[in-house]
């Protein structure tokens, strides 16, 4: 078994002072494959006071420098691309061939995309051409404390890193207990690119105790966090006392508005998005809103879509789903199925139980429910598994009316040919991107969500600016 119960403080991989070990279990096999070490106050104190102590020199050092170190590490991060893909398999069940694509891919384009946003940013820059004098300073936020989950692990961890990074600030990664080894190689990248001692630190632990030393640490100027809102509400409360800038990606119950224009593809599409990563996607589309007129066409194909998904071992190569993270994810969306039913949803694909074949890991049968309504629990809690919600609608007003009506404000969904409507419905829809025919957004384009969904915006230069202070200066020398 894997042992790997050291943290990375102050440039190099240290035994811990307040460890206890966790197993992390591999959801394919429910076998421990590695044994690590949940930090405590103590480790939180060494990682915070060298990130302190780092921070002025790092903040200070031109961008060109910081780009330059950043752009080393996206080689050796390439260079380690399948030691990162095992990992983020085997500990958190995405499949390995979309572990090696999209997993890893989505931290090198991230990064890729924070150089490009990095190049062409002005961190100093006149208020005008008539006030010149008024200078405008983009300035490092400080020591950041960066909260990860396990779900898109080098997602989330790149577009906090390395903005943060770019931006001058110094930080304490705390990636989730549940995907702890793919952050240790990413460590390990950080580590070979040359990174002053304490710029970059991780320690690993659970959210009550590294979690919660972090948030309510008095030398920790920002905390970004990307995980569940009931985390994101203890967060912002434990930081409030010492005013921290709190910055929250959290939950999402998306809704994919297919209009009877649709294109054919629309919902074998929209099924495929919700059971990709096993449903585990803050921005899935979980609620398939369908126009009357396709509605039973369309859960016919959702259905039928929804059987064709095959369910195997993340270890193995091809298309298919992996497991759920773990037994508590497995057990809630288990209970979550069964509510589904005992609330009178129909049924159409899938339900309780693990797929044929499959008698151990945590392996969700993909499941499609119809004649949803909004107020069913199965609407309106996150599943976070492979489980689609079907719900008629009759006119455009109410398709936004169901749409909006939600805590969330994630990501929303609209297939429709015709290009006004679609428009129309973008501007309507209360969430922080909409997403219109499959078509994904551009290279650095932000990412973050309106209401409980969260705050503030990662990827490209949001991402960067996320990270600094703006500082504004009279009286400048030109
Ligand atoms: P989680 O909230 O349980 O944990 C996320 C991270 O926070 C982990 O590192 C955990 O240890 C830590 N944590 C938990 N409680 C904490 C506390 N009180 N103080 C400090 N740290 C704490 O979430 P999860 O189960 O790992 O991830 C799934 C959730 O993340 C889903 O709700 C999903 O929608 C959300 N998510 C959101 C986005 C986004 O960008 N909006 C992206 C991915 C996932």
């Amino acid at each position: 078994m894997i042992e790997k119960r050291q943290f990375y403080i102050n440039g190099e991989w240290v035994d811990p002072k307040d460890g206890r070990d966790h197993e992390v279990i591999d959801p394919s096999t429910e076998e421990a494959c590695a044994v690590i070490s949940l930090g405590g106050q103590a480790d939180v104190d060494a990682a915070v006071a060298a990130a302190k102590a780092a921070f002025p020199g790092w903040m200070a050092t031109p961008p060109e420098e910081r780009i330059a170190i950043v752009e080393k590490f996206l080689e050796i991060y390439q260079s380690r691309a399948e030691d990162i893909a095992q990992a983020v398999s085997t500990e958190m069940g995405a499949p390995i061939d979309l572990a090696r694509t999209a997993q890893v891919g989505a931290g090198l384009g991230h990064t890729k995309n924070f150089l490009k946003a990095a190049k062409e940013f002005d961190f100093n820059r006149p208020l005008s051409e008539k006030f010149s004098d008024t200078r405008i300073v983009y300035e490092a936020v400080g020591v950041c404390a960066l909260i990860t989950p396990w779900n898109w692990p080098l997602n989330q961890i790149s577009l906090k890193v390395i903005a943060a990074a770019i931006a001058g600030c110094t930080m304490i990664l705390k990636p989730s207990e549940e995907s702890p080894l793919d952050a240790m190689v990413f460590a390990e990248c950080m580590d070979a690119a040359g990174f002053p001692k304490g710029v970059f630190n991780l320690v690993n632990g659970d959210g009550a105790g590294v979690g919660s030393a972090l948030t309510t640490h008095k030398d920790v100027d920002m905390v970004s966090f990307t995980g569940s809102t009931r985390a994101g509400i203890q967060i912002s409360k434990a930081a409030a006392d010492s005013l921290k800038r709190v910055h929250l990606e959290l939950g999402g119950k998306g809704a994919n508005v297919v209009f009877e224009d649709a294109d054919d593809a629309a919902i074998k599409r929209g099924v495929m998005h919700m059971m990709n990563n096993s449903g585990q996607s803050c921005n899935a589309p979980s609620r398939m809103l369908v126009q009357k007129g396709i509605y039973d066409k369309a859960v016919e194909t959702a259905a039928e879509v929804a059987k064709s998904v095959k369910v195997a071992s993340a270890h193995e190569e091809g298309k298919h789903i992996g497991p759920v993270v773990n037994k508590t994810q497995f057990d809630k969306i288990q209970a979550l199925i069964q509510k589904g039913i005992d609330e009178g949803a129909k049924l159409v694909a899938g339900g309780t139980g693990r797929p044929e074949g499959l008698n151990r890991g945590f392996f969700v049968k993909p499941t499609v429910f119809a004649d949803v309504n909004n107020q069913m629990t199965i609407a309106r809690e996150e599943i976070f598994g492979p489980v689609l919600t079907i719900i008629p609608f009759d006119t455009e007003e109410d398709a936004v009316e169901i749409a909006n009506d939600t805590p969330y404000g994630l990501t929303n969904y609209v297939q429709t040919q015709d290009g006004d409507r679609a428009n129309r419905m973008s501007l309507k829809l209360r969430s922080g991107m909409v997403e219109m025919n499959g078509k994904p957004r551009g290279p650095g384009a932000p990412f973050g969500g309106m209401k409980q969904s969260g705050n503030g915006r990662e990827a490209g230069v949001w991402g960067l600016e996320d990270f600094m202070e703006v500082k504004a200066i009279s009286g400048w020398t030109v």
